[in-house]
């Protein structure tokens, strides 16, 4: 979020956005679960520009021994953007940024999977940003929630994340790389669905508390869309067992 000056009609006098989005449509996404054969649970996500894998391992034994919590497993998300994902090649490893998210990420999951019920143990998720286009965080956050829903491990539910934010003075749902980058804020939030309990919340930007308010409203609406694809993808993956076992 820059908020830079530019020439670039974010919006234009037919109300419509750069990619020919309404103000409140989200990007087209598609999501798969199951997608790796070797990670315990995985999931695969398009969102608008976005490709992104997750995967998760475990639970396991905890590598360093020290990470060790004898009450509950510990859940650690990496959050990681390969080097092509961007216009210009990004420095492979971790940085400010990806260490924060992966924390953000850790934190979001940590509260709706049921850690008590495996002590000692580690809950690995990978999340691998292919391609970058704005909204990466949810984004790896909705499909790292279908990844360990895949992995069979106790859940509360899913979480879904979504954006809101503000272009030209006008709030608008999933904004996409341009408006990121030129639009005036960015408010990721992530949510469990079933209790419409907030798990992330951050802003890029500034809003007004009735901007932020009806943004919030927006991205929750559409949180609610992306849940149904969520388990759509997972249905799609159990169903496919189902008819493996049968033949
Ligand atoms: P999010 O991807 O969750 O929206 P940001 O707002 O930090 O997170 O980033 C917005 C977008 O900016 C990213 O999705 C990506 O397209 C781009 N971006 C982020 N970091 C870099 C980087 N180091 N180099 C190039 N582009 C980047």
């Amino acid at each position: 979020m820059s908020g830079m000056k530019t020439d670039l009609k974010l919006i234009d006098e037919n109300g419509k956005r750069i990619d020919g989005r309404g103000f409140d449509e989200l990007r087209p996404i598609k999501i798969e679960a199951g997608v790796l054969e070797r990670a315990d649970g995985s999931a695969y996500i398009e969102w608008g520009g976005n490709k992104i894998i997750a995967a998760v391992y475990g639970p396991r034994e905890v590598y360093p021994k020290h990470m060790q919590d004898p009450s509950k497993a510990v859940l650690r998300a990496r959050y990681n953007m390969a080097a092509f994902s961007v216009d210009e090649r990004k420095k492979p490893g971790p940085d400010r940024r990806s260490i924060e998210l992966s924390m953000v990420i850790s934190n979001a999951l940590s509260s709706v999977v049921f850690l008590e019920q495996f002590p000692r143990t580690a809950i690995d998720v990978f999340i691998e940003v292919l391609q970058a286009d704005a909204g990466t965080r949810i984004a790896g956050l909705t499909a790292a929630s279908v990844a360990l829903a895949d992995a069979g491990i106790p859940m509360k539910d899913l979480i879904v994340g979504c954006a809101a934010g503000k272009v030209e003075n006008t709030i608008v749902l999933d904004l996409n790389k341009e408006e990121d980058n030129f639009g005036q804020a960015d408010l990721p939030v992530a949510i469990i669905p079933r209790t419409k309990d907030v798990v992330l919340f951050q802003m890029d930007g500034d809003m007004t508390q009735e901007e932020i308010d009806k943004a919030m409203d927006m991205a929750i609406n559409a949180a609610m869309k992306i849940y149904d694809l969520q388990k759509d993808a997972l249905k799609r993956k159990y169903f496919s067992i189902v008819q493996e076992d049968e033949q």
